[in-house]
């Protein structure tokens, strides 16, 4: 008899508690290097996907990404680009011309308002060129944190910071990364444990990696190179059912 209570005790749902250690031990199993190694294997190319010549394009394009896809502003900023073509001409547009350019990006008014108001920042307290620092970029109009991180990264090559954009965010806290959701705190997280010359390109890995296979509402886990390492892994068959 006290072999059969074990048996049931077997079969019994896995406590929460019980489920939480699982977890852990899958984590662990996660290393950050082996999903660095990973990503950088499935997506040997991946990139910042705004188009941009200049770091002042890729500022403007970056501030008219928010809410938005990177395709729609790269529909938008040749157009932009070719009206307003230095930093000085679009910091004395007129804001309802500019609104009308990106209306589709959304949030036009105060993406127009940003962007002039940026670009009169720059050509005022920079003579024209985009700061690359983060202390000097954040006091720009319409230029955060994560903003600053894009532009560092990708106009000067520097490894400032993560860029903690929704992709990453939402990836780092399935792969068990962080239990943070403060994109700030998940950004220090990152930067524990990922080397500083992976910064940069592990936004663009958890990016490509978001958009491609882990989406947000239906995550692919059936065809996903992290899968036997992913702690979430069971979303994907739970989003099938
Ligand atoms: S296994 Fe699923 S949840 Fe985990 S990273 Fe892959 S797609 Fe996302």
């Amino acid at each position: 008899m006290p072999s059969k209570r074990k048996s049931i005790a077997k079969t019994k749902p896995t406590p929460k508690k019980a489920r939480g250690r699982v977890r852990s031990r899958r984590l662990k199993a996660a290393e950050p290097a082996l999903l660095y190694e990973r990503l950088q294997t499935l997506y040997p190319d991946a990139h910042c996907e705004l188009d941009f010549t200049t770091p002042f394009q890729l500022l403007v394009a970056t501030i008219l990404s928010a809410q938005c896809t990177d395709k729609r502003v790269n529909m938008v900023t040749p157009v932009l680009f070719k009206r307003y073509p230095s930093v000085e001409s679009l910091a004395r547009a007129k804001q309802e011309d500019v609104e009308e350019i990106i209306k589709s990006t959304g949030f036009f008014r105060n993406k127009a308002k940003a962007i002039i108001a940026m670009a009169g920042a720059v050509a005022d307290t920079h003579r024209g060129d985009v700061p690359s620092t983060l202390e000097a970029l954040v006091t720009l109009p319409g230029v955060g944190r994560k903003t600053a991180n894009v532009i560092l990264g990708n106009a000067f090559n520097v490894n400032e910071g993560v860029v903690v954009d929704t992709h990453v965010g939402r990836l780092a806290t399935r792969l068990g990364l962080t239990r943070e959701t403060d994109p700030v705190k998940v950004e220090q997280e990152l930067m524990r444990l990922f080397p500083r010359d992976k910064w940069t390109m592990l936004a663009h890995l958890l990016i490509f990696h978001g958009r491609r296979v882990c989406d947000a509402k239906k995550p692919r886990c059936g065809e996903c190179t992290l899968a036997d390492v992913c702690p979430s892994a069971s979303l994907g068959l739970a989003s099938r059912a």
